[in-house]
């Protein structure tokens, strides 16, 4: 089963993610995690990253397009993925379309975590609060940025996946256990 979480920055992607691993054996790819390994073992994939992702802006699609590819080929994705962070362009989502079927396989689920925004401000400060500033990119100036750029070149992705008839939305105010109830209902 293959599964896009999607979501505003901060709407429990990653969260999910990490639950649906534990759970059913996906692998979770995180696009944004593997920059920040990039960035933390400083290779120059992430000294050129750095910046980009400091400044709340996306990182290239060749660069990204080019990480996914190389990963989603491994044995361990066989049974399945969860792209948490990715796509993030109407680009990333075409070349994603053409991987998935060069391999023979399907896009089983697109779901969208909807978030009131004005909460995200408190998540992202508790979330920096929690790791003690780990991400550079968790403070308010930045989530402003990376919002904006999610209204920009994110969010058309929804009528994308809509038409596609693969879109399910849950309400991601509730808890993480409700949330995690309602993703496990859709995915059956
Ligand atoms: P995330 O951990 O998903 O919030 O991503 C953190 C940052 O990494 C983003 O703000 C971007 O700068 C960069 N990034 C992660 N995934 C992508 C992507 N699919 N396309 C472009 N940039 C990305």
């Amino acid at each position: 089963m293959n599964v896009i979480l999607f979501g505003a920055p901060g709407a429990g992607k990653g969260t999910q993610a990490e639950r649906l691993v534990a759970g059913r054996g996906l692998v979770q790819l995180s696009t944004g995690d593997m920059l920040r390994a990039a960035i933390a073992a400083g290779t120059e994939l992430g000294l050129r990253a750095k910046d980009i992702m400091d400044r709340g802006d996306l990182v290239s699609d060749d660069i990204i397009v080019g990480m996914i590819a190389a990963r989603i080929d491994d044995d361990d994705c066989a049974r399945g993925v969860i792209l948490d962070g990715f796509p993030r362009t109407v680009a990333q989502a075409n070349a994603l379309d053409e991987m998935l079927k060069s391999k023979g396989l399907a896009l089983d689920f697109v779901i969208e975590i909807k978030v009131d925004e004005a909460a995200l401000f408190a998540r992202i400060e508790n979330r920096a609060a929690e790791t003690g500033g780990a991400r550079s990119d968790d403070n308010a100036d930045t989530l402003r940025k990376r919002l904006a750029v999610y209204h920009e070149n994110t969010a058309p992705l929804l009528p994308y996946y809509a038409e596609k008839g693969v879109l399910q939305t849950v309400d991601g105010m509730n808890s993480i256990d409700d949330v995690a109830s309602q993703i496990d209902r859709i995915l059956g």
